[in-house]
């Protein structure tokens, strides 16, 4: 039995400026070959499911090609042209095949086409023909289409955010396809999408409405005859008409039961809607809560939702950090960031180790994210801004680079690492660690997400604050101007109905 793995994987942060063009993936992870099993056999992403399932269910899997790189603009036509038809082409020369495993993220914009992932697995049908079953993969954040679910067999959607559960989603849909192809199962699906969309603070999974959305989609997998049910959480920061929340189940043969399942998530998802919405904190608020926390010798987080970097964040604003300074935060270990900044790195570089600056950090982006902000400062560590985190992060990244990097300690108090590689989060604590720096010890830490940080961070903190700070990842939906999304559609028009 051979199988091919390919993926072209994107999150497409539409309202970002900046394009993402074929070098965006060419500089960020553009594997082929060989070089998928030496990047991805024993990581934590999708890919590595695959490789796990091919030993378990006994069957060749093909690797061709995996095109990733983090949550930017709108991808180019230019390169989605390139990586599409590379992959078209691979899948075309090593065939034939017996099944396709299709890693993709499911928010993918080009432009050309709003629905990227649906435009992808309608090209990789058509080439390996409609006996050949194609089962793929999508991230929690996916906003899924009917013409995604038209031409493929099945689609798994990973269920946990932050996500640790991808290596998980991959076997469960490699059981599908294994099944599929021997004639033991018969998949049909059924999608609904719910006019409304989830606010970006209320998607961790781990508690509040989410929790029990995702409880009753686990109620679903439970039923006999069905063989996949999923939420797609849906990706808000994507312009396009098919934004918003949809469920989707997958039974043997059963297309009435797949119905009547997706529908009744649907109907008890809408039926908490008003849960759903934003409820964060401003930024004044955010940081006086942090500020005067009890003492006890944990850290309280403060997410900055408006940068947020997996979801598109610059991963450079200064919002909060210049309100920590305005209200007076100060003393040793007050204040743990980071901030993107590779001007004030290369500063720091050229005075080296030891000294002590004066600089601006921050904000260097673009004027939604905050003023530069003055700080003198001594330079205590620089680093290539390389590590490895063996524990599970979301998404399953386990070697991380942010480029050259520099901690300033500065005469407040704060420490700050400046980086120069953006488009990663603070998904993990060795960021610290390996730069000799210990989180714990801190009062008060800014993260640049809202919810990929918490698998690092909720371990040590006292308390998460969603900080509703400006910035192109805002949870506060009514300060960007959609042209594309579909009306009417629950917050924005909070008549909407839905039968
Ligand atoms: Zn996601």
């Amino acid at each position: 039995m051979r199988i091919a793995a390919l993926g072209f994987h994107h999150e497409t942060n539409t309202f970002q400026s900046v394009k993402t063009d074929y070098d965006s993936f060419a500089n960020f992870e553009f594997l082929r070959g060989s070089e998928i099993a030496d990047r991805h056999a024993t990581s934590k992403f999708t890919l590595a499911g695959y490789f796990r399932s091919a030993q378990k269910f006994e069957f060749d899997l093909v690797p061709l090609l995996f095109a990733f790189t983090g949550p930017t603009g709108t991808i180019t036509k230019d390169a989605f042209d390139r990586i599409s038809e590379e992959m078209i082409d691979l899948l075309k020369q090593n065939g034939p095949w017996d099944g396709v495993l299709l890693a993709q993220h499911g928010a993918a914009v080009t432009e050309e086409y709003p629905d990227m992932d649906g435009e992808i697995s309608r090209r990789v049908k058509e080439a390996v023909g409609p006996d050949t079953p194609v089962v793929m993969t999508l991230d929690l954040h996916s906003n899924i289409t009917q013409n995604q679910v038209a031409n493929t067999d099945a689609i798994v959607v990973f269920r946990t955010n932050p996500h640790l559960d991808a290596v998980e989603r991959a076997g469960e849909a490699s059981e599908i396809l294994v099944k599929t192809i021997r004639g033991e199962v018969r998949p049909v699906q059924h999608l609904v999408q719910v006019p409304m969309i989830i606010n970006i603070v209320k998607q961790p999974t781990s508690f509040g409405p989410m929790k029990e959305i995702m409880d009753e989609v686990h109620e679903v997998l439970e039923k006999p005859g069905v063989l996949s049910a999923s939420c797609g959480q849906g990706f808000p920061y994507s312009d396009v008409d098919h934004m918003g929340i949809s469920f989707l189940v997958v039974t043997d043969g059963d297309a009435g039961f797949a119905e009547e399942q997706a529908k009744w998530l649907a109907r008890r998802a809408w039926d908490r809607r008003a849960e759903l919405q934003n409820d964060s904190s401003s930024v004044e608020e955010s940081v006086h809560r942090a500020m005067n926390a009890p003492s006890d010798g944990k850290p309280t987080v403060i997410m900055d939702v408006g940068d947020n970097v997996g979801g598109g964040g610059t991963a450079d604003s200064t919002h909060l950090l210049a309100e920590a300074i305005r209200q007076g935060l100060t003393g040793e270990k007050s204040l743990l960031l980071t901030l993107f900044d590779p001007r004030a790195v290369q500063i720091c570089i050229s005075t080296g180790v030891g000294s002590a600056i004066t600089l601006k950090v921050g904000a260097g982006t673009d004027q939604l994210h905050g003023e530069p902000i003055e700080v003198t400062a001594n330079v205590r560590a620089i680093t290539d801004g390389k590590f490895e985190e063996p524990k599970p992060t979301h998404g399953g990244l386990r070697f991380f680079d942010y480029g050259p990097s520099v901690a300033l300690d500065t005469e407040n108090g704060h420490t700050i690492v400046l980086h120069t590689v953006r488009g990663i989060g603070n998904m993990s604590r060795e960021q610290y660690y390996s730069i000799g720096i210990l989180p714990e010890q801190y009062k008060v830490i800014i993260c640049k997400g809202t919810v990929s940080p918490r698998a690092a961070y909720e371990p040590i903190s006292r308390e998460i604050i969603m900080a509703d700070s400006p910035g192109v990842t805002s949870a506060n939906m009514a300060t960007f101007s959609y042209q594309h999304r579909r009306k009417p559609l629950y917050p924005f028009e909070p008549e909407t109905k839905f039968d």
